[in-house]
């Protein structure tokens, strides 16, 4: 038990770390270029803060959250997503200041506790956007495109985005009594979870994976036969504008969401090759979340998408970049009288900014040479002790397979202007 992990948690090693800063990398220029800042908000927060922001009868909340009290018997939980961390943070400091709309983004570890599968662990890693203060269905659309390139500045390809509006508090209440009419003489036939969601979200029937397959489903009413004039508007033009920017879509009736702080736009982007685990992104509006959570009335729009099954889909396609583990110089030291020179020679090499590694298990020259050959370095630089004498080293270029003597007062400038070109 002490040298194992936590079940559904994963240790990033320093083999596959670099993958991660490549991704993360991606995210932070994407993000500059769209104009959306970074926040990093706390690992945990009060318990109350999810019940309110995720909301209650959710799975999140009723069977997946991490809560514990603390030492001061504050009921704590660990962050299962960003966004009402983040509308915290934004009413707590006030980001809303004088401009309509603030633009954040955010990349970090949630925790769920859920079955773990491929993809799919208990400590996992999201980057997400939140858009608060702005209802324009442009901040929908270009919300939606930060995901797509995102996605596709990764180089994955064939990625399916579908669109719903899930209306407003105006017009959805029409359409849950529409949805509660038609599955009322089939709820006998629905799964337990659906009998429950019956009266308090009817709407999370639709997405029910148990009962997906149910022949009467595909024939449900849709809510964008609901929607009020406002609602219709602001769907219609999310769609016009993804269209002008080239972005396809599809639209699916079923893509809901239960809870009342959700409005209008809802979306999903798929990656089949993932199978079960196809959905890597999703997102929408939430202009009621704001005010759930103590602001003022606030429109708001954003997206989260798992990074582990992001790698997952890079890793399946080949499309992960080969890691760059170069040494630039490394320094063999043979014999005691070399040791102190060598090791003052490796902190001159780093001083100046190169990279540069050294055997500190007094091997013989063989096995030295090797380590050189393991850090994929550029040179090696021999001292034994002729060379300390002679305030000299052995400069061996590793590629070229060639040796010189440099003298330890040039050997810095000549590996810089090596090196560095
Ligand atoms: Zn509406
Ligand atoms: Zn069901």
């Amino acid at each position: 038990m002490l040298t194992n992990a936590p079940r559904g948690t994963k240790d990033i090693l320093p083999d596959t770390v670099g993958e991660w800063n490549y991704v993360e990398s991606k995210i932070r220029e994407l993000c500059g270029r769209y104009g959306f800042e970074e926040i990093r908000t706390p690992v945990f927060e009060h318990t109350e803060l999810f019940h309110r922001g995720i909301g209650e009868g959710t799975d999140v909340v009723d069977k997946e959250m991490y809560t514990f009290k603390d030492r001061g018997d504050r009921s704590i939980t660990l962050r299962p997503e960003n966004t009402a961390s983040a509308v915290r943070a934004y009413l707590q400091n006030k980001l809303y200041g004088d401009s309509s709309l603030v633009k954040l983004f955010y990349i970090g570890s949630m925790f769920r506790y859920d079955r773990p599968q491929a993809g799919r662990m208990r400590e996992f890693h999201q980057f997400g956007v939140e858009a608060l203060g702005e209802e324009n269905p442009m901040v929908d659309a270009e919300v939606i495109m930060v995901a797509i390139d995102f996605l596709r500045s990764l180089g994955l390809k064939d990625l399916k985005l579908s669109l719903n509006s899930v209306g407003c508090p105006h017009c959805r209440p029409k359409y849950r009594e529409v949805l509660q009419d038609y599955f009322r003489d089939k709820l006998d036939d629905l799964c337990d979870d659906c009998k429950d969601r019956f009266e308090r979200s009817p709407l999370r029937i639709l997405d029910c994976k148990a009962d997906a397959d149910k022949p009467y489903m595909a024939d449900a009413p849709k809510i964008t036969d609901c929607l009020c004039d406002e609602c219709q508007e602001h769907f219609h033009k999310v769609q016009q504008y993804l269209t002008d920017a080239g972005i396809e879509f599809e639209l699916d009736p079923r893509l809901v969401r239960g809870l009342d702080y959700y409005t209008k736009t809802a979306f999903e982007i798929k990656y089949a090759p993932l199978g079960a685990q196809s959905a890597v992104a999703g997102g929408g509006r939430y202009d009621g979340l704001i005010e759930e959570i103590g602001g003022k009335p606030t429109p708001a729009v954003g997206f989260a998408t798992g990074l582990e099954r992001v790698l997952l889909a890079l890793e399946k396609q080949n499309l992960l970049p080969e890691m760059d583990k170069k040494t630039d110089a490394y320094v063999v030291a043979l014999g005691d009288a070399a040791q102190g020179p060598a090791f003052k020679l490796l902190t001159q090499l780093r001083q100046a900014g190169l990279k540069a590694g050294m055997d500190y298990a007094g091997r013989s020259m063989k096995a030295q040479m090797k380590q050189a050959n393991k850090a994929n370095a550029r040179f090696a630089l021999i001292i034994g002790e002729d060379e300390v004498k002679e305030s000299c080293v052995m400069l061996k270029d590793m590629e070229k397979s060639e040796q010189q003597k440099v003298s330890f007062d040039t050997i810095i400038e000549k590996l810089c202007a090596e090196v560095k070109g």
